[in-house]
């Protein structure tokens, strides 16, 4: 069972890495929707929101500082920018290794489609 976001941790797929630490990497999306757009991956495999546990809590606070520190760096701050996790078929979820989408440089609709 081959993960992709496994294979980007892991340097077998070339992804644009613009932040990482011990507990997370921020990479370009591939087929961005704004201007800005940055997946935050917890380098630990969790498949989706729902399959956390207590014990991933700490991660988790990781995974939301990195995004608010690749949102610094991208310049997102003055303007604003979104956080997105999609759960599910329902939301739109296609890899299935929890990833945090920063979205920014632009003005976003809500709700959202
Ligand atoms: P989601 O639909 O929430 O599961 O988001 C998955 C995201 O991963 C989509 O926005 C894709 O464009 C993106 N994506 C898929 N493959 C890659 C890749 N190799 N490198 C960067 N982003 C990717
Ligand atoms: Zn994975």
């Amino acid at each position: 069972m081959g993960c992709l976001f496994c294979s980007v941790l892991e340097k077998k797929i070339p992804a644009d890495v613009v932040y990482e630490d011990e507990h997370a990497v921020a990479f370009r999306d591939i087929r961005p929707v704004a201007p800005t757009h940055v997946l935050v991956v917890p380098r630990k495999h969790i498949a989706a929101i729902h399959d956390l546990t207590e014990a991933d809590a700490p991660l988790m606070g990781r995974v939301m500082l990195a995004a608010r520190t690749v949102a610094h760096k991208e310049g997102l701050e003055p303007t604003g920018y979104r956080l997105v996790i999609n759960d599910g078929d329902a939301a739109g979820q296609t890899v299935h290794h929890i990833h945090v989408h920063i979205l920014g440089g632009r003005n976003l609709t809500w709700p959202p489609g």
